[in-house]
This record gives structure tokens, C-alpha cells and sequence, in this order.
């Protein structure tokens, strides 16, 4: 066994499963659970549900599966020199964007707006139940009855009404508390791995320049020492080795400053992370780069009109599905029109939430092209 920081979770010190199962022979439990997340259905078809760039615009885009992975990436590094439980921090990692829509954000809200009336859509509640309930793998239960810690991981942010629905994991955002540190550290990690490989993408679609990127200060400092290191160096080649020192000097700060942050907050316990502010951060001066880097981003990439008319035509295709299903429940899958026996619109919004970008606008075609079967 690993020995981790005493304020690590642990399977000694977890909570365990909801349905007992017995101990793993050859894993930890929180492997098992990474390895459940690696064999689900969800997680497949990550590989074709869009970051920013819709999947089949160009083979070299992040597809929510390659962001899953850098995060976990980066999440495992963090962990490890922590010394905190990195295969915990491996499955939230892997498990985090489970229940993302096609079509990234523009799926999520357009789902969340069709569902406004039955108390919205959130992301982040589907990815929860999708690993709790969605999932059909098993005989002994639905989902994949993970450790409570990676569940607590999964969910970062819950309405205090949906809270109270959620029972004991929903209880920290009543009583204000924080989540383990392997579950912060996933969402620093998510971050420092989109930041950057949005702006990898942004640079390869052509939609931002070099020249634009020069105004943020993070890139700026690194393009440059990139330049006075390797004067000849030019091309895809330079913004590679500028985004790699940006994800090294992030990575850096962040273990700086969590590590102070945790002896200066003198927590012991796993009880005591709980209580305590959040530890795992970057530094001040760090932390406002990364603003200035996000803003960028949303300014000039998210909202780029080239964006913005494909999440316009997403949007359409996730509201007309929910639309024809909602007026038909006859048109959805057997498996499908079962659960909607118990709640319509919540069957219909799993069914979209799984679909993959392509299924997605095969399924609207299906369904609203005159001429085709
Ligand atoms: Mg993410």
C-alpha cells in the first residue's frame, strides 16, 4: 500500500460504496473505479463529442476524450507530488465530463433551457448520473457504484435544492464545506489543461493568431523566451514549445502554492480539508495571468463568429430533438420510452446528453429530413 499524506483519502478512511462489494484482489479501490470509468460506455463516446471544435472539423482538435486525458495527466502529476491519492485524482479526472451533450457548451445550454420548466440541465449532475445511475454493465446495480470520494469529485457544483435531493454527498454545499484535495486539484487541472490546449487549437483552426496572443502576458513572457532560446525556431513547432512552458510554469505555481497553502493551514485529517478553504490554487500573480488567459479566450475564441455559428446550428439540433421527442414519445428508443414512463423529459434529456456530435445530427436528420429513411 501506498502511503499518502494523512489527509489524503484513502480506502481505509473512504466511504465506501452504496451496494458492499468486496475489496479488489490485485487494485486499490479507487483504481477500480478509474478502471470502471476507462470500460463505460459514456467514456467512449468521449471521443466524439466536441471541446470547442465540432469533431469533425479537423482530426487534430481536442475531442472531450484527449481533454479528459490531459487533465487527468496533469491531475496525476499534481497528486503524486502531493503525495495525495493519485488514483482517486486519476478517476474524477477521467470521470468529469461523463455528462457533457453534444455540441459542448451550446448542447448543454440549449438541454438546459428545454428543461427549464423539470428544473434544468447541469453537466455536471449528468456526469454524476451517469457513473450512479445511466450506466447498464453490471448484474448486481445500475451505474457503476463508485467510492463516495470519487462521486464527491464528480459533482463540483450543485444548487442548495438539488443538494438536498442528493442526500449525504450533497450535504457539503449546505454546510459549506470543500471536497477532498484530489478532488480540487481535478479542477485546477481541467482548467490548466483547457486554457492551453484551447489556445494549441485556437492557433491550429487559424480563428486566433500569434500576434493577438502577444497581448496575454503568460504567453507573451514564454513566446518570447522561446524565441531568444531557439532563434531559428518557427511554426507549430514554436507554440508547441511555448504552450509546454505554460503548463510547466502553472503546474509549478500550483504545487508551490497548494503545498504552502496545506503547512500553513495546518490540516491533518481528511476532516480537517474539509473544513478548511480551499488549499489547492495558484498564486495571486498567477492566478490573474490565468484570468487574463480565460478572457481571452471567451473573447476572442468562444465568441469567434466562426464559433458561434456552429454552436448556433448545435443549439437548433438539441432543441428540434428535444422538441419532436417531447410531441412523440414513440420516437425514442424502447430502452428510452421505458424510462420516460417514470419521467418524460428526464429520459429524453439522458438520451441527448448520451448522443455523440455525429449520432446527434444523424438522429436530426432522421427525423426532419423529408426523403430520408
Ligand atoms: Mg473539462
Amino acid at each position: 500500500m501506498i502511503d499518502y499524506a494523512p489527509y489524503a483519502v484513502s480506502d481505509a478512511t473512504s466511504r465506501g460504496r452504496v451496494i458492499v462489494e468486496p475489496r479488489p484482489k490485485a487494485r486499490s479501490e479507487f483504481q477500480r473505479d478509474r478502471d470502471r470509468i476507462v470500460h463505460s460506455t459514456a467514456f467512449r463516446r468521449l471521443e466524439y463529442k466536441t471541446q470547442v471544435f465540432v469533431n469533425h472539423e479537423g482530426d487534430l482538435f481536442r475531442t472531450r476524450l484527449t481533454h479528459s486525458i490531459e487533465v487527468a495527466q496533469i491531475a496525476r502529476t499534481v497528486a503524486r507530488a502531493l503525495n495525495l491519492n493519485d488514483d482517486l485524482t486519476e478517476a474524477v479526472a477521467l470521470a468529469h465530463d461523463l455528462g457533457h451533450t453534444p455540441f459542448g457548451h451550446a448542447g448543454q445550454d440549449a438541454l438546459n433551457a428545454c428543461m427549464k420548466a423539470q428544473g434544468g440541465f447541469e453537466h455536471n449532475l449528468q456526469s454524476l448520473r451517469t457513473v450512479d445511475r445511466l450506466e447498464e454493465r453490471y448484474g448486481a446495480f445500475d451505474g457503476l457504484n463508485l467510492m463516495y470520494e470519487t462521486r464527491e469529485g464528480i459533482l463540483k457544483h450543485c444548487s442548495p435544492k438539488r443538494a438536498r435531493e442528493l442526500g449525504e454527498l450533497g450535504e457539503r454545499f449546505l454546510k459549506d464545506k470543500r471536497p477532498s484535495l484530489e478532488a480540487q486539484i481535478c479542477n485546477l487541472a481541467d482548467e490548466v489543461a483547457y486554457n492551453n490546449h484551447d489556445v494549441d487549437d485556437g492557433l491550429r483552426s487559424g480563428l486566433i493568431s500569434v500576434e493577438q496572443l502577444e497581448e496575454v502576458s503568460l504567453f507573451a513572457r514564454h513566446i518570447a523566451g522561446v524565441r531568444r532560446d531557439f532563434p531559428e525556431i518557427a511554426g507549430r513547432r514554436m507554440i508547441s514549445e511555448t504552450i509546454r512552458r505554460m503548463i510547466d510554469v502553472q503546474v509549478t505555481d500550483l504545487l508551490a502554492e497548494s503545498a504552502r497553502g496545506i503547512a500553513e493551514a495546518n490540516v491533518n485529517t481528511l476532516d480537517d480539508v474539509h473544513q478548511s478553504p480551499p488549499l489547492i490554487g495558484f498564486s495571486a500573480p498567477m492566478a490573474e495571468e490565468n484570468r487574463a488567459l480565460k478572457t481571452f479566450l471567451r473573447n476572442n475564441l468562444y465568441h469567434h463568429y466562426e464559433v458561434l455559428r456552429m454552436t448556433n446550428k448545435a443549439r437548433r439540433v438539441v432543441t428540434d430533438l428535444f422538441g419532436a421527442f417531447m410531441a412523440e414519445i414513440r420516437l425514442l428508443p424502447l430502452q428510452y420510452q421505458r424510462m420516460a414512463d417514470v419521467d418524460k423529459a428526464r429520459a429524453i434529456a439522458d438520451y441527448i446528453a448520451g448522443m455523440t456530435d455525429r449520432y446527434a445530427i444523424r438522429e436530426h436528420r432522421r427525423l426532419f429530413a423529408v426523403g430520408e429513411i
